[in-house]
């Protein structure tokens, strides 16, 4: 479901993005677009389309500005994914751990973090997930892919799943055309492999913004597209309490989602260190999507 907020002059489509693009053209997008999106001010990773929820604007101190620059060049000399494991074009995201993985124990949830890796909170988090030996699913951005590729290697080798959160985390994500929406895709799985992570199975849209150009992208690129039904609105700040209760409330079968990029996430980490230990104390299983 698209929010319905007008588009900032930064949404407008570009001229030579209303054609067909050639591949060529592609490539010019990628070089010249990509490291303008990456240091314009793009909204965090709100969860404002959300089915589920109301559609909060994104706070402007929660824009998501990635901490370096991409190098245009280096962008354009990543390899191109392959397109060719395509699967089924879905009409909706997954909202729960057994739409994924339906022989996951009755008692699993899974915890994916957005828009890092950060160079400030994801070691953090990543330290806290060791202490309580869980394993989550990290929707990274591939800027912060591209800029961090340690951390990146980093949640690999501990045993997390990494998958393919956008290049630049552009929002209203399902507005942009269908070239920039599977360029945004594209470049973001490359610079994930150029990382060191295997190649993401897994798409999540910035906000949750779902369409059906979305969808065809991701599975274009071989990505089953995934959502969440426990969102505590962490990126909003609203408080550890709030933050903890609202994942508290978690049950068997739901995905949370929470955020260690894009802002300030110190409210994230400190909610999660002790909704961590007391939902595997409620019995709660941590699963990997
Ligand atoms: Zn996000």
């Amino acid at each position: 479901m698209p929010i319905s907020r007008p588009l900032r002059p930064s949404d407008a489509p570009r001229p030579a993005d209303s054609a067909q693009p050639s591949r060529r053209r592609l490539l010019a997008w990628t070089t010249l677009g990509a490291a303008s999106l990456a240091s314009a001010a793009l909204a965090g990773c709100s969860g404002s389309a959300h089915a589920h929820g109301a559609a909060p604007e994104p706070s402007p101190s929660d824009a998501f500005s990635p901490a370096a620059p991409v190098d245009p060049k280096a962008i354009a000399a990543l390899p191109s994914p392959s397109a060719a494991s395509p699967l089924a074009v879905r009409g909706k995201p997954v909202y729960k751990v057994h739409d994924l993985l339906p022989d996951a124990p009755t008692d699993a949830i899974a915890l994916t973090i957005d828009d890092g890796p950060d160079p400030h909170y994801t070691p953090q988090v990543l330290a806290l997930l060791r202490k309580y030996d869980i394993r989550a699913t990290f929707n990274v951005v591939g800027s912060q892919a591209h800029n961090y590729k340690d951390l990146i290697r980093q949640l690999a080798a501990d045993g997390h799943t990494v998958a393919n959160h956008t290049m630049t985390h552009p929002q209203p994500f399902s507005h942009r055309t269908g070239a920039q929406i599977e360029q945004q895709i594209a470049n973001a799985q490359s610079a994930i492999v150029d990382a060191g992570a295997p190649a993401p199975t897994l798409f999540r849209s910035p906000g949750g913004d779902w369409s059906p150009a979305v969808f065809a992208a991701a599975a274009k690129y071989g990505m089953i597209p995934i959502d969440w039904d426990v969102d505590p609105r962490d990126w909003s700040r609203p408080g550890v309490p709030k933050i903890t209760e609202k994942l508290m409330a978690a049950r068997p079968g739901d995905i949370l989602l929470c955020h260690d990029g894009g802002g300030d996430r110190s409210q994230t980490l400190d909610a999660l260190k002790t909704v961590l230990p007391a939902l595997k104390a409620k019995g709660l299983t941590f699963v990997t999507l």
